[in-house]
């Protein structure tokens, strides 16, 4: 038995990756689950799961069948992220957030291996989360479906023989808009992706392509590539998850329906593939399209390069303007274009050329900018 910890249990990857392991009930025992706000859905999770310890958003009344311990807030997230029972342990982090970063951290260090759906843990500070998971000894598998793609495109190759890494994008919801059709768009147009169903925070940072100048980030520590050998491209179909190109001009990818079931399985039973998914993808007159994923077009793409080149805690600053530019917007505060301008202004600014790079520093400048872009606008 393998002891299951999920903190984002009630959100879109949370309820995916509960679907897996009510599929692989004899491998898998829900330990520790945290919950958002929707406490029906919760208390329905809680009770058909019965982990020992789970986290709430906050104090509210929450009458069980039994008594788990019940623990609040950020500092609850950390105690799932602690709690130990069995030796062989996984942890899946599919908060959305900054807020993922500690309980990543926290959970490599109770030795649990841990599935990784959070995008900002990597983004923020791969290096060191690498590190972590190499002295404690642990395994790190991704969740996502490009990286999940790109670690089947991998398997049994040897590193020295890529050319590049190809992470390849759905564009998003407004992937048929021009730039200056992007002017006055709704919180409510944004939200609908084409493809993929997922959280709204996802959502919009797909539509900026924010999400996929994260994956390249995170493709670059997961599989230790350069950035200089990671590509994206535009493939509307999400048919094609990614791709791996070698050296002698062979180009792996891997394809399947846009069921984020598969990855998490994968992920959670590495290197298994034996879910059945019950979206089965037919080849039969299926049409593959990819186009050139420009940066003029997607401008928050060209950013996360320039994150990351600038180095040090910039990758975080990136993702700090970008996590409060998206919150203005689905707050309705500022308008779709000005997210990428937000990121632009602080991503350009010097002053943070001299902060270490540390796991504290990453915590505070991050929530420093969040609270700074949020007053500016929040009004
Ligand atoms: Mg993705």
């Amino acid at each position: 038995m393998k002891g299951v910890y999920i903190v984002g249990a009630s959100g879109s990857i949370g309820t995916q990756a509960l679907d897996v392991i009510r599929e692989y009930s004899h491998e898998f025992k829900v330990i520790g689950l945290s919950l958002g706000h929707d406490l029906v859905k919760a208390k329905q999770i809680v009770e058909e799961f019965k982990p020992e310890i789970i986290c709430l958003r906050e104090k509210k009344e929450f009458n069980l069948s039994y008594k788990p311990i019940i623990v609040y807030g950020d500092s609850g997230l950390l105690e799932i992220a602690k709690y130990k029972k069995l030796d062989n342990e996984v942890f899946v982090n599919a908060l959305v957030g900054i807020s993922g970063l500690m309980p990543t951290v926290v959970a490599i260090k109770a030795k649990k291996d841990i599935a990784l759906a959070n995008k900002e843990t990597l983004v923020v500070a791969g290096d060191i989360i690498k590190s972590l998971i190499k002295d404690n000894n642990v395994k790190l598998t991704p969740i996502d479906s490009e990286h999940s793609a790109i670690l089947e495109c991998l398997q049994g190759e040897n590193k020295a023989d890529v050319k590049r890494l190809i992470i390849t994008a759905s564009g998003g919801s407004f992937r048929d808009r021009t730039r200056s059709e992007l002017i006055g768009v709704t919180k409510k147009e944004a939200l609908s992706h084409p493809n993929w169903s997922m959280g709204s925070k996802i959502t919009i940072d797909s539509a900026t392509m924010m999400n996929k100048g994260f994956e390249v980030i995170e493709a670059h520590h997961l599989f230790d590539i350069p950035y200089d050998k990671i590509d994206t491209i535009l493939h509307k179909e999400s048919i094609v998850h990614s791709m791996v190109e070698y050296n002698d001009g062979v180009i792996k990818a891997a394809i399947g329906s846009a069921d984020m079931h598969t990855p998490i399985a994968y992920a959670l039973r590495y290197p298994k593939h034996e879910h059945i998914t019950n979206k089965p993808l037919n080849l039969i007159g299926l049409n593959l399209h990819f186009e050139e994923l420009s940066f003029d077009r997607y401008p928050c793409l060209e950013y996360a390069y320039y994150a990351v080149n600038r180095g040090g805690i910039y990758p975080a600053v990136l993702n700090a303007a970008n996590e409060a530019a998206v919150w203005l917007f689905l707050n309705d505060k500022i308008e779709f274009l000005d997210i990428e301008k937000i990121i632009h202004d602080e991503i350009t600014n010097n002053k943070y050329e001299s902060v270490e790079y540390s796991l504290d520093k990453i915590i505070s400048i991050s929530l420093d900018i969040m609270k700074n872009i949020k007053e500016r606008y929040d009004r």
